[in-house]
C-alpha cells in the first residue's frame, strides 16, 4: 500500500468494485480477509484517517484478553495484525471520507456516495460501522460553522492546502501535535495552542513540539479561543484568553482536535430496517433488510448479540459465504480449510 506525503494510504481512484466494507474497524478489516478468500474484491472506507476502528481510536493502548490465541494484544496491535493478515488480498482503501449515501442503480449495483463527493459502485456492500461514524467536536464559538471546509479543518486531507498559511493547530492530543509537527515546515506560521501547558499526547511528540518552539519554529500558546475574525468563510484572526489577558491570532487556517463523538451518522437513513439504532440481521448470513446489504460487527442487532470482536469476526465468515453468491451467481462454492486447500494458499501467499 503506498502512502501518501500527509502519511495516509493512497488514493484508490477505482469507480467499481466487488464489495465496498463501509468501516475499517477490526470487524471491517477481517470482512476483507474471509472476502478475499472467496475471491471478492473491496474497497474500505472509514471516516477516521486511519485503520482500527475503535480499537485504535479509543483504546489503542489497552491490552485485550479475549481474542481467541492471543492472549494479550493492545488495540494498535490487534489492528496492525489484522492489516497484516489482510495485506495479500490487496483491499483498497479509503480514508478521511464518510459514506454518505448507499443506493442501488437501475443497473442493480449499489450506488455509493461519500461526503468528499467521491462515487464508487458495488455488487455487495458490508456495513462495519460499529458505533457509528466518529464525529469531530465543535468547539463552542459562534459561528464558526460559517467557516467549516474553508478555513476551519477537523481532519487534514492533503498537507498542501496548508502550505503559506497562519495556522492556528487547538487540542493537547496526538492529533494536535501530529499535525504541530507535520505542518510547522508547509505552514507560514504556526500556533498550538492549548488550555494548559499539560499535554496528553505521545511523550516523544511533546519533547519534538517543545524542540520546535525553541527554535522559534513553532508558537506555543496557553488559554482558550472566544472568538473568530474574518468574512465569506475566510479566517482572519482568532481571539484568545490568556493568563495575560485577550491576544488576537492571526489565523487563515485552524485545526481544533477536540476528540471524536460517535453517532450512528447516515446509517440511519439507508432504508435499513433497525432495531433501536441498530441494524436487523439474520444470524445465518448477517444480511440486513436489502438483499445485498451486510452489516456486521457491533452496527447489527440480532438475538443475542454480543458486541464482541470475535462476534463480528464469526458474522464476517458466514456473510462472505452470502455474499459470493450475488458476485459469482454461476459459481459453486466450495467449503475449503485454510490448513489443507492448496487453492486458498496461493491466494495467501504462503504457496
Ligand atoms: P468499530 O471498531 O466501531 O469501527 C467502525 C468504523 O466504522 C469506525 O472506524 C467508524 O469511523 C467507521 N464508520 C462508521 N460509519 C461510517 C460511515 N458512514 N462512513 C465511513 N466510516 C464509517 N471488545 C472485545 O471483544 N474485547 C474487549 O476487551 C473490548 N474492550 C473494549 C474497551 C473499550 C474501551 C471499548 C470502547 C470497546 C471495547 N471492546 C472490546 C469493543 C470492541 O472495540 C468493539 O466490539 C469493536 O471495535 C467493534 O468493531 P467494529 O469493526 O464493528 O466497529
Amino acid at each position: 500500500m503506498a502512502l501518501d506525503e500527509a502519511g495516509q494510504i493512497a488514493d484508490p481512484g477505482v469507480t467499481e468494485i466487488d464489495a465496498i466494507v463501509i468501516g475499517a474497524g477490526p470487524v471491517g478489516l477481517f470482512a476483507v480477509f474471509e472476502l478475499g478468500l472467496v475471491d471478492i474484491k473491496t474497497i474500505v472506507i472509514d471516516i477516521l484517517g486511519k485503520p482500527g476502528g475503535q480499537c485504535s481510536e479509543l483504546y489503542p493502548e489497552k491490552p485485550i484478553y479475549d481474542i481467541p490465541a492471543l492472549p494479550t494484544v493492545t488495540g494498535q496491535e490487534l489492528t496492525d495484525r489484522l492489516m497484516e493478515q489482510i495485506k495479500p488480498f490487496g483491499a483498497q482503501f479509503v480514508f478521511g471520507e464518510r459514506v454518505d449515501e448507499l443506493t442501488r442503480g437501475e443497473d442493480g449495483r449499489f450506488h455509493l456516495k461519500t461526503d468528499a463527493g467521491r462515487e464508487i459502485k458495488a455488487k455487495v456492500v458490508v456495513i462495519a460501522a460499529g458505533g457509528g461514524s466518529f464525529t469531530p467536536k465543535r468547539p463552542p464559538l459562534e459561528g464558526i460553522e460559517a467557516f467549516e471546509g474553508s478555513s476551519v479543518f477537523y481532519a487534514v486531507r492533503r498537507m498542501e492546502e496548508m502550505r503559506g498559511k497562519d495556522v492556528l493547530v487547538v487540542g493537547g492530543g496526538d492529533s494536535a501535535l501530529d499535525w504541530t509537527l507535520n505542518l510547522a515546515s508547509v505552514a507560514n506560521s504556526l500556533t498550538l495552542l492549548h488550555r494548559r501547558d499539560e499535554f496528553r499526547g505521545a511523550p516523544h511528540s511533546v519533547e519534538k513540539m517543545r524542540a520546535l518552539v525553541a527554535e522559534g519554529k513553532v508558537r506555543l500558546l496557553i488559554g482558550q479561543m472566544t472568538k473568530l475574525h474574518g468574512e465569506g468563510g475566510a479566517l482572519e484572526a482568532v481571539t484568545v484568553k490568556t493568563a495575560d489577558g485577550e491576544e488576537r491570532v492571526t489565523a487563515t487556517a485552524m485545526l481544533p482536535f477536540f476528540g471524536l463523538t460517535m453517532k450512528l451518522g447516515p446509517v440511519a437513513s439507508w432504508g435499513l430496517n433497525l432495531n433501536e439504532n441498530l441494524i436487523l440481521v439474520d444470524t445465518e448470513r448477517f444480511e440486513t433488510s436489502e438483499k445485498g446489504i451486510f452489516a456486521i460487527g457491533d452496527i447489527n442487532w440480532y438475538p443475542g448479540k454480543l458486541k464482541l470482536i470475535l462476534s463480528g469476526f464469526h458474522e464476517a465468515a458466514l456473510m462472505a459465504q452470502q455474499a459470493h453468491k450475488y458476485v459469482y451467481p454461476d459459481k459453486k462454492l466450495l467449503f475449503q480449510y485454510t490448513t489443507s486447500s492448496s487453492n486458498l494458499q496461493k491466494k495467501l501467499g504462503v504457496k
